[in-house]
């Protein structure tokens, strides 16, 4: 059969062993990796119906890869499709739509669109792949000015467990339109998404890098100045403890940095009036506010970008006082017993509002996203997950109640998934899930288990 296999695949087909395997399965979280009986490297939509049907015909689970920053279950003895070769974007500046491939990185999809003045909304990191971080919802740059990423699909191709390459739009397929986005990757390999552009060609933004003894005044700042700015303001507060390494630039080098990160629409003296209260709130030992091209963005957050092993999870927070966030610094700040990298995002404005056709992303009423990570170098796994459920329990009293899937990282529990959505949209998804895909095929990931019953009520 993997003969066959190979024949009918343009890309490579590969199995422990093989020369090209390591390459093939590995990805930007080193800390798990893919170990697939059968790591198939697509071309096209052809190439993962083929590797879909073989999969289901021997009942391997399938993993789907892009770039791997997400990775969750590792694909151990399943198959893994790798999307990397599939990046073509088109742009429709007319229409301001974009079609994406399903392996293009935001770095690709910006150098398309950029020139015609238009955006797509991607996140932090240019180097995440565009469709995994939608599927997962997307809380981009211009959240609060436009939404989650999600909210602006028009139209997905996808390769459903049963091998079927379907076009699905709010017209076409309601229900699996609905799930995909938000549901990513429990539903079938998407292979392209048509996505709406805003007309964005400029940015105030940058960061501002304060030291740790002043980190609690500047938290506090943060959390007061939220309550004041516009939708056109998107902004988090992070702390990071930079390590001593070459590479790192000074003054963060080996110290633990408040960053207080800003992405602005609007030009730079509108920008500069609404960013004082935060510029006053300490003495930054480095500012980089500034305008800037929209496709320069990536340097607002200054996320690596080689490969590493991390852990880490969030919480959506429906508020914020003074004790929350003394809270957050108390347990994951400077004296955290791991180190952690805590990002505390501004949310609300168009996040907060139900999309013209809804997805499956909710807890809208959120105010805040809650992030802590930690590297998994030095401090062991078991550690860093204790560490991490001292600050999220503690954060209890502030929860909205969810999580945000893209940003569960790792092998997160099974509680920690099915609050990603809310209960009514868990039910269901997992109905859905039963229809497209009973026998669980698409289990390698962030899993929402088909409902039983409705499972053996459709197969009998
Ligand atoms: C440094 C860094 C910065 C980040 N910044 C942000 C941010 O600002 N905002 C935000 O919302 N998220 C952010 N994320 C999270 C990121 O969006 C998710 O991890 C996302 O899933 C990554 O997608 P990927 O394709 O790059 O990764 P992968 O690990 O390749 O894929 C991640 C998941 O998406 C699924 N997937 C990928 N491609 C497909 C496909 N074609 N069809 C179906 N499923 C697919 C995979 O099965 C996997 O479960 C960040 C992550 C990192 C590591």
């Amino acid at each position: 059969m993997l003969a066959a296999l190979r024949e009918q695949v343009r890309g490579p087909v590969l199995v422990p062993g093989d020369e090209a395997y390591d390459a093939e399965r590995n990805g930007f979280q080193t800390a798990w990796r893919h170990r697939p009986a059968v790591a198939v490297g697509a071309t096209g939509a052809a190439d993962v119906q083929a590797a879909v049907a073989y999969a289901a015909a021997l009942a391997l689970p399938v993993a789907v890869q892009a770039t791997g920053h997400g990775l969750s279950v590792p694909a151990d003895g399943g198959l893994l499709i790798g999307t990397r070769r599939m990046t073509g974007v088109t742009v429709d500046p007319g229409a301001r739509t974009a079609w994406i491939e399903a392996g293009a990185r935001w770095d690709q999809v910006l150098r398309a669109t950029t020139p015609y003045g238009l955006a797509p909304l991607n996140g932090s990191a240019p180097h995440t792949g565009a469709v995994g971080y939608t599927l997962g919802g997307g809380l981009g740059l211009l959240a609060r000015a436009y939404g989650y990423a999600a909210d602006h699909v028009r139209a997905l191709d996808v390769v459903t467990p049963d091998g079927r390459l379907r076009h699905v739009t709010a017209d076409s397929e309601p229900d699996l339109f609905w799930a995909l986005r938000g549901g990513r990757d429990n539903f079938g390999v998407v292979t392209g998404m048509r996505v709406g552009l805003v007309p964005v060609d400029r940015l105030y933004g940058g960061g501002l890098f304060f030291p740790a003894d002043q980190a609690v005044d500047v938290l506090e700042a943060f959390r007061s100045w939220t309550a004041t700015v516009p939708e056109t303001m998107t902004a988090s507060v992070g702390m990071i403890p930079f390590p001593d390494v070459p590479g790192v630039p000074e003054p963060m080098r080996g110290r633990h940095i408040t960053h207080v990160r800003i992405a602005h629409l609007g030009d730079a003296a509108e920008g500069e009036r609404l960013v004082a209260p935060l510029r006053a709130a300490g003495t930054p030992l480095r500012d980089t506010i500034a305008e800037l091209p929209y496709a320069e963005g990536g340097s607002i957050y200054g996320d690596p970008a080689q490969p590493h092993g991390y852990s880490g999870s969030n919480l959506l927070l429906r508020d914020l006082d003074d004790r929350a966030v003394r809270t957050v610094h108390e347990l994951a700040g400077p004296g955290a017993p791991v180190p952690c990298v805590v990002d505390l995002r501004h949310l609300g404005g168009a996040l907060a509002r139900t999309p013209g056709v809804p997805n499956a992303v909710g807890y809208r009423d959120a105010r805040f996203i809650l992030r802590v990570l930690s590297p998994l170098t030095g401090a062991g796994l078991d550690a860093v997950r204790a560490a991490h459920r001292r600050v999220f329990d503690a954060m209890e009293p502030w929860s909205a109640g969810g999580r945000s899937l893209n940003f569960i990282y790792g092998d997160g529990t099974a509680d920690q998934v099915r609050e990603a959505y809310e209960p009514a949209d868990h039910r269901r998804l997992a109905e859905l899930k039963a229809g497209y895909d009973p026998a669980n095929l698409f289990r390698l990931n962030h899993n929402i288990p088909p409902a039983e019953a409705t499972a053996s009520l459709r197969r009998g």
